[in-house]
This record gives C-alpha cells, sequence and structure tokens, in this order.
C-alpha cells in the first residue's frame, strides 16, 4: 500500500519533471547550525553523537542537506530550473507519539525541493506544485481542504496546507461559504487584529456565572504552572494556535492536565507552582477573581476559532464561516532564499552576476496520509481503502471445495483486464481505466463466512465471491461496502461492471 501511494507520487512529480534522489538520514549539527534552525528546535530532534563526540540528528526534513548539494553542484542558471525529491523515512522527538501513524517519531514522507534561478520563477513553480498536488489528491477521491498558511520557521511567504476533512482531525480549517477564504488556524489567529472584538459580548452581562463559562485547564511544559483558560460557554473550539501564541510555556499534547497537575501537587505539597486565569476577551466586564494567582484577560481577543456566526475577514460576509476538523497530509512552502544565502547556494545569472537561488520545498506525509485515509473511511466491520492506494483493488473468495481452475479463471478475468488486458495496459497511462485490477486470492483453509468477515476488515475495495450461484449459474457476487454493492455478476460482466463502479472509490 506504501507502494501504491508512492507510484501515485511518483506519477505526479514527473509531471514536474522531478527526479527521485535519496538522502541520508543522518544529518551534521553544524550544518543546521549555518541555516540557524538548530535553536529554539532542540526538542524536536534526536540527535546522536558519534565515538569522537561529532554531533549528528536524524533528519526531520532536508532543506540543508539538498542544499549543500545543489550549492556544490549547480554553477550557472543553465542547471537551472532543478526538482529533486524523495520518499523517506523522517524523525522527530515527539513529546508524545500518539494516534499511530499520525504523530510518531518516526515518520515517512515525501520531499520535494525546487531551484529556480529568479523569485519569479520559483512562484511560477509554486503554482506548478500547487496543481500537482490537486491532480494527485483528486485521484484518492476523498474530501480533502486547501488551506492558506503560515510558513514559521520554514521562511518565505507563501504556503499552504493540504488537509483530509476528517471528524477525528487535530486541526480546525476555517472557511468561508461566500468567497474562497480558506485558512488555519495560526494564519487566522496572526490575522484577528483585523476582527477584533469591539466590546465585551453583552448577551453574557447579568447572567449566572458559571452557566455562561467554560474552564479549560492547560499545564505549562515544565509542569510548574497551571493555565485555566475562560471562555464563554458554546463559543466554539480553544484556538491552541492563538493560546501558545500568547502563553507559549502552554503544553497543548498533554491529555488530562488536571489531574497531572493533582497528583503532582499531593505528592509534593510544598513544590513551588503558579495558577493562572487567562480570560477571553468577551468576558472581561466579569467579576472574576483568582484566590490562587494572578488573572491575564486578553481584551479585544476571543480565544476561541471563529464559529459559524462570524463574519468572514476577506469578503466581510456576516456569519458566512464554516469551520471543518482536519487531518493535515501535506504542505507546500516557497522559501525564497532563504536556505540559499547562509548556505551559500549561488548561480552565475546570464549577465553573469551571482545571485542566490531561490527555492521552494513541498511535503506529503506519506504515513499520515495512510492513517487518515484508513480513519476516514472505516466502518464497524472494518477498514475501506481509496481504490488508487487499496494494497489490492479486489479479492476472490470462495466457497470450500471450489476447484481451484475455478479460482483462477475468475483471477484472470480479474488481473488481465479487458478489453485489452495486461499486456496493453502496461504501455498506457496508469490512470487509464483499462488498466488490470490487483487481484489478491484468499486460499486459506477457512469456512467463507469467515473469509468474508476477515476481507471486509482489511478493506479491498471488491469482494468477488464464488458461492451459491457459482456452483448453480457460474456466476460471481461482488461485493462492495462503500458503494452498498451486493450484486450477482457473470464472468463475461465483471470486468465491465467492476470499472463502473470503481470511477466512485
Ligand atoms: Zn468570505
Amino acid at each position: 500500500m506504501q507502494n501504491k501511494i508512492e507510484a501515485l507520487i511518483d506519477k505526479h512529480m514527473s509531471t514536474l519533471s522531478a527526479t527521485k534522489v535519496s538522502l541520508s538520514s543522518i544529518s551534521s549539527e553544524e550544518l543546521w547550525q549555518r541555516s540557524g534552525r538548530l535553536e529554539g528546535r532542540d526538542s524536536e530532534f534526536l540527535r546522536l553523537q558519534d565515538r569522537k563526540g561529532a554531533k549528528y540528528l536524524l533528519s526531520p526534513t532536508h532543506e540543508e542537506e539538498i542544499t549543500e548539494i545543489v550549492a556544490s553542484s549547480v554553477k550557472s542558471y543553465k542547471d537551472l530550473p532543478l526538482r529533486l525529491y524523495q520518499v523517506t523515512r523522517k524523525y522527530r522527538d515527539e513529546a508524545r507519539p500518539r494516534q499511530g501513524l499520525l504523530r510518531g517519531r518516526e515518520f515517512l514522507m515525501k520531499d520535494l525541493y525546487t531551484f529556480d534561478v529568479t523569485e519569479e520563477e520559483a512562484r511560477a513553480t509554486y503554482d506548478q506544485v500547487r496543481k500537482a498536488y490537486s491532480a494527485f489528491l483528486d485521484e484518492l477521491n476523498l474530501p480533502y481542504l486547501v488551506a492558506n498558511a503560515d510558513s514559521g520557521s520554514m521562511g518565505g511567504n507563501l504556503s499552504h496546507e493540504y488537509h483530509l476533512a476528517s471528524a477525528n482531525g487535530e486541526d480546525n480549517i476555517i472557511s468561508c461559504k461566500k468567497c474562497d477564504y480558506s485558512t488555519n488556524e495560526e494564519l487566522y489567529s496572526g490575522t484577528l487584529g483585523s476582527h477584533e472584538l469591539s466590546q465585551p459580548d453583552s448577551s453574557l452581562k447579568g447572567r449566572d456565572i458559571n452557566s455562561i463559562l467554560t474552564s479549560t485547564p492547560f499545564l505549562s511544559k515544565d509542569k510548574t504552572a497551571l493555565f485555566n483558560i475562560i471562555t464563554p460557554k458554546d463559543s466554539g473550539p480553544l484556538n491552541t494556535h492563538l493560546l501558545k501564541k500568547l502563553h507559549p510555556t502552554i503544553d497543548t499534547t498533554l491529555e488530562a492536565p488536571f489531574k497531572t497537575w493533582s497528583a503532582l501537587n499531593t505528592k509534593n505539597p510544598t513544590r513551588p507552582r503558579t495558577e493562572t486565569q487567562v480570560l477571553d476577551g468577551r468576558l472581561a466586564h466579569l467579576p472574576l477573581s483568582n484566590p490562587t494567582g494572578p488573572t491575564v484577560t486578553h481584551h479585544k481577543t476571543a480565544l476561541t476559532s471563529p464559529s459559524e456566526s462570524s463574519t468572514c475577514p476577506s469578503c466581510l460576509f456576516p456569519a458566512s464561516l464554516k469551520v471543518s476538523t482536519a487531518i493535515e497530509i501535506g504542505h507546500t512552502f516557497h522559501l525564497g532564499t532563504r536556505y540559499s544565502v547562509p548556505l551559500n547556494a549561488q548561480v552565475l545569472s546570464s549577465s553573469n552576476k551571482l545571485a542566490p537561488i531561490s527555492m521552494g520545498c513541498h511535503g506529503i506525509g506519506v504515513s499520515r496520509l495512510l492513517a487518515a485515509a484508513a480513519g476516514l473511511l472505516m466502518d464497524a466491520k472494518g477498514l475501506n481503502w481509496p481504490m488508487k492506494i487499496a494494497p489490492f483493488g479486489a479479492v476472490v473468495v470462495a466457497a470450500p471445495k471450489t476447484a481451484e481452475q475455478d479460482v483462477l479463471k475468475v483471477y484472470d478475468a480479474l488481473a488481465l483486464g479487458s478489453p485489452g488486458g495486461a499486456l496493453a495496459s502496461a504501455s498506457s497511462s496508469a490512470s487509464s481505466t483499462t488498466a488490470p485490477l490487483d487481484v489478491a486470492i484468499d486460499d486459506r483453509d477457512r469456512p467463507l463466512g469467515w473469509k468474508l468477515n476477515d476481507a471486509d476488515l482489511i478493506g479491498y475495495p471488491f469482494i468477488v465471491v464464488l458461492g451459491k450461484a457459482w456452483k448453480a449459474r457460474g456466476a460471481v457476487e461482488v461485493q462492495c461496502r462503500r458503494l452498498g454493492v451486493k450484486e450477482e455478476v457473470t464472468l463475461e460482466d465483471l470486468v465491465e461492471k467492476l470499472k463502473g463502479w470503481e470511477k466512485q472509490l
């Protein structure tokens, strides 16, 4: 399945004329010092030393490495544009690995790096990459969102995030129902100035305080400070990006902060600690006092993400915003000269002047994508894989005592495809609808019902059953849980039928 995603990525990277490379996972700290990224992110690196004490880290990303390589091998504008990508394992010292493949210490990522002579050409490259990303995501047939994003520690000033819409996603994407405004929370909070609250919400005045408040506890990363975030009840999800910006010591990943806090205090009642109440601007007029520490009021700032009643900051249409939870699976950055200047990657221009290369970097989280797709399509019976990345497009399951040549006959019909068969499609594009299916045969010596349940669990898009109808009429039963299909099909019609359904998977 990983191979399927990688092949699909290769296909879309080839539309960009990108060349596949494979860089080492081990990078020297010295290189990261030169780019200025070693400081401040210490806790996120998995670091190591060799026997001589030289310091290395397991790369979470490869801007430094690839820029160094390009700097040493590219000399003239004639060598550009250059587009290099890889699909490799990356590492980070995740404080709390969780949700399986979604947030682990090791993850598989596609990273593409682009090198152009001028800023203008780099921006044109950026647009091409965005188109390739959309084409890639279109093939998965999953609902996705593209949001304007903050380029953060990567540098540059043009960035987009790609998300799969998912009820259990960790990110909130804010989009407008009236215009094409779409952004992540981080960028939304950064532009809050334009839609700050002009005055406290007067509808909250004179009501019982506890009935209108929600208090959410957080601990500082060193666990010596407790923050109670007080917001109006039902005002939308807490904007954790904004919170981290206002109170950088807050740890938003701890699962039961108050429990942890109480346990630490019971164990050591005299340990130094502080408690802070952090008040949403809409509650500024409330007489709240905090006996155990300071109260910080963020006048004019809402600490929750916008709700559906918020005004769009772009088209100013009232009550037009929509907040969707999602899982980030890709990110594009225009980097400009953020890395080429400190790492000395420059070329001679056509007018014989040395100029820094203009760069971009573009990731797809392969293991995240797998996990997100699994979470998105699973149901009570098991997984459901999108056709393009399913381990096999179909599985052939036969009742006990079915003749082996019957099973192979059905397998051949599916695997060779029609019209044209395997040979014809091998030379055509991989997306061609006449491409044969990847088919598995479940030949384990188990009852039919057991094998069907197992096939449901694994999530093959199609299950092709040789059961009663096969014995009676030589017909198979095709099952597709996602489409609610359970239909008897003759062998002659089988491939055409599957090709028809396949488009919806
Ligand atoms: Zn709008």
